[in-house]
């Protein structure tokens, strides 16, 4: 299967998932959380073909990290996929939210200047400025949203991007997730899984739980399962042609 989106390095036992996760998915979308950590893990991680790490430096962290834009800026360079990158507006994050707009806005500014990326963007609670900073960048590539829970303006204006979506277990749970699910176009979502911090009865999401989504949106979408799993393949080979 695919994981558009997941921390591999930060489960606990993550060297010794490495095999399995290669083994049972084709694609799995290592982002990462600072330019430091993308170093490191795309060190670790290189001898997993179908493992792929992106360059992120993650809103929830920004007042820590905020030391290492000018890294992450000159790393998109050399980064295939960027990731996780964004804005976080919820109460606990807003207080940083001058600092992350500024790491935004600069990291998407020169995945244009590159020619343009394939992005895993954050947006909980920030999710019309995370679009208009997008819009204010037409050649940064293609945002896919990832856990998208805006408002259904939101949607329409994501749509009208051409931002595409990576869609879990977790957020099919709620049924405010299903209901943008429902109106999502097949062919511009991916499976994910956010784990670990994503759980399942407790559990952390493994990278290899993504395809328990592909039920759920064939049920929305009204198509079988065994098409949805296709579809996805599809979407994965053209979104990234490349890789996959
Ligand atoms: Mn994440």
């Amino acid at each position: 299967m695919i994981d558009f989106h997941c921390h591999l390095d930060l489960y606990p036992n993550a060297l010794e998932l490495l095999p399995e996760v290669e083994r049972r998915n084709r694609f799995t979308f290592a982002v990462t959380t600072s330019p430091r950590a993308f170093l490191a893990t795309s060190r670790v991680f290189a001898p997993y073909r179908h493992i792929h790490v992106g360059l992120g430096l993650h809103p929830e962290v920004a007042q820590a990290k905020a030391g290492e834009l000018d890294q992450l800026v000159a790393l998109v360079r050399q980064a295939t996929l960027v990731g996780e990158i964004g804005l976080d507006g919820t109460a606990r994050f807003r207080h940083t939210l001058s600092l992350q707009r500024k790491i935004f806005s600069a990291v998407v500014a020169e995945c244009a200047a590159q020619g343009g990326r394939v992005m895993s963007i954050h947006s909980r609670g920030a999710e019309a400025e995370v679009l208009a900073t997008l819009a204010l960048h037409p050649n940064a590539g293609t945002p896919v949203l990832h856990w998208f829970s805006g408002s259904q303006r939101d949607l329409s204006k994501a749509v009208e991007l051409g931002a595409w979506f990576s869609v879990g277990p977790a957020m099919l749970r709620a049924s405010s997730g299903r209901q943008i699910a429902s109106q999502l176009s097949p062919e511009r979502v991916l499976p994910e899984t956010d784990g670990p911090f994503a759980l399942h009865q407790g559990r952390p999401l493994m990278p290899w739980d993504a395809s328990e989504v592909c039920g759920t949106l064939g049920g929305l979408w009204g198509l079988p399962e065994e098409t949805v799993r296709e579809q996805m393949v599809t979407n994965l080979q053209t979104l990234v042609p490349t890789l996959a």
